[in-house]
């Protein structure tokens, strides 16, 4: 199991020195580690037809490297590690590394984002983890349109997973990304999900992730004004402390609703994230270009001591939310959001 070290066993002023605080008061407690930038779908709002450079392996954490800095990060006050990617399931030996993060770190909240594609042979092991919660990509519950989107006829694999997973009793959030093709039939559609399952449907509003030019800025897409004209009797809830969604009940669903402003960036004040790349570039704001580089600082043989303070400092320097930080960013071409986690 996981032994956390001895300045955070010693006093209570011992662990608020260890926890990692920004320079805005916000608290940091979830890591989110995108493991490959690879991924068998080509969602169109994520990467281009043809997929992204790929990173080559040798530039890829390895999986040693990221329990290092898995268990660093731990050991700074982290309670909630994200496994994503690109797809997560595409790389081999995922499923053992998520064994060891839970049996031998000791992650009290693991969880992973997942296409759902490879997904359902995983279950009965991510089950008996136990994972605290798979959040499932599902845009359409239309072949076609999944087809379209995706650039991939996989809907019936990924279909499997959310059965599958339901049935086994795993806590499923499904993610939609709603783009200006979605249509309302097919919100409706999806949001019978949350009518039958006890599950949590999430609408995305899509993001400047798209690995292509920079377009135009965001179309707003109103999404709560949509739902509340989708689903009557829609009531909002108090959403967990830090979460980027906002949750709604719907009088008879065995689920919830949710809307997740990604564009609009309207949780920047309560972010408790951070995130690490494929490469181990970090990121502190989904807006940023990553502001250190973990991987050549580890293969540069660093202390733990040495990491902790470089990381401090990244997080002493953190803008107040998404707007400035792209601002302070200017680019000429969207990333992908496969090799950045979501
Ligand atoms: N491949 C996995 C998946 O799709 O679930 C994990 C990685 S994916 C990058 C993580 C999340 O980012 C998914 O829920 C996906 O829908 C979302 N995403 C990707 N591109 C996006 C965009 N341009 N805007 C909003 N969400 C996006
Ligand atoms: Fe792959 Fe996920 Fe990006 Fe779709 S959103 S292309 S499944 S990484």
């Amino acid at each position: 199991m996981y032994a956390p070290s001895k300045d955070i066993l010693t006093t209570g002023a011992g662990i608020e020195q260890a926890q990692l605080i920004d320079n805005h008061g916000r608290k940091i407690t979830y890591l989110r580690l995108a493991i490959t930038d690879r991924c068998n779908l080509r969602c169109s709002y994520c990467m281009p037809e043809q997929g992204v450079e790929p990173v080559a392996h040798g530039e890829t954490l390895s999986y040693e490297e990221l329990e290092r800095l898995a268990r660093l990060f731990l050991e700074m006050g982290i309670t909630k590690i994200r496994v994503t990617g690109g797809e997560p399931f595409v790389r081999r030996g995922c499923m053992d590394f998520l064994e060891r993060l839970k049996y031998d770190l000791g992650v009290k909240h693991l969880v992973v984002t997942t296409n759902g594609v490879e997904t359902a042979r995983h279950l009965k092991r991510l089950k008996a983890l136990p994972i605290s919660g798979i959040n499932l990509s599902l845009d359409t519950l239309d072949r076609e349109r999944f087809r379209t989107i995706t650039r991939r006829d996989r809907l019936a694999d990924v279909l499997n997973t959310l059965y599958g997973a339901l049935e086994l009793g795993i806590k499923v959030k499904v993610n939609s990304v709603v783009s200006e093709e979605t249509s309302d039939a097919e919100i409706l559609q999806l949001g019978q999900l949350a009518e039958v399952h006890r599950l949590s449907l999430r609408f995305i509003e899509k993001m400047p992730f798209s690995g292509e030019k920079m377009v135009e800025a965001r179309v707003d897409l109103g999404l709560a004004q949509r739902l509340a004209k989708l689903f009557p009797g829609l009531v909002e809830r108090q959403a967990d402390n830090g979460s980027t969604a906002k949750e709604f009940m719907v009088k008879g669903y065995r689920g919830s609703l949710g809307i997740i402003e990604g564009s609009s960036r309207k949780f920047c004040s309560t972010c408790n994230r951070v995130r690490i790349t494929p490469q181990g570039m970090l990121k502190v704001c989904l807006y940023d270009n990553g502001v250190l580089d973990l991987k050549e600082l580890i293969r540069g043989e660093i202390s733990d001591e040495g990491l902790l303070e470089r990381i401090r400092e990244c997080l002493n320097k953190r803008f107040a939310d998404g707007h400035q930080t792209e601002s302070a960013n200017g680019r000429a071409e969207q990333p992908s959001m496969a090799s950045i986690g979501g």
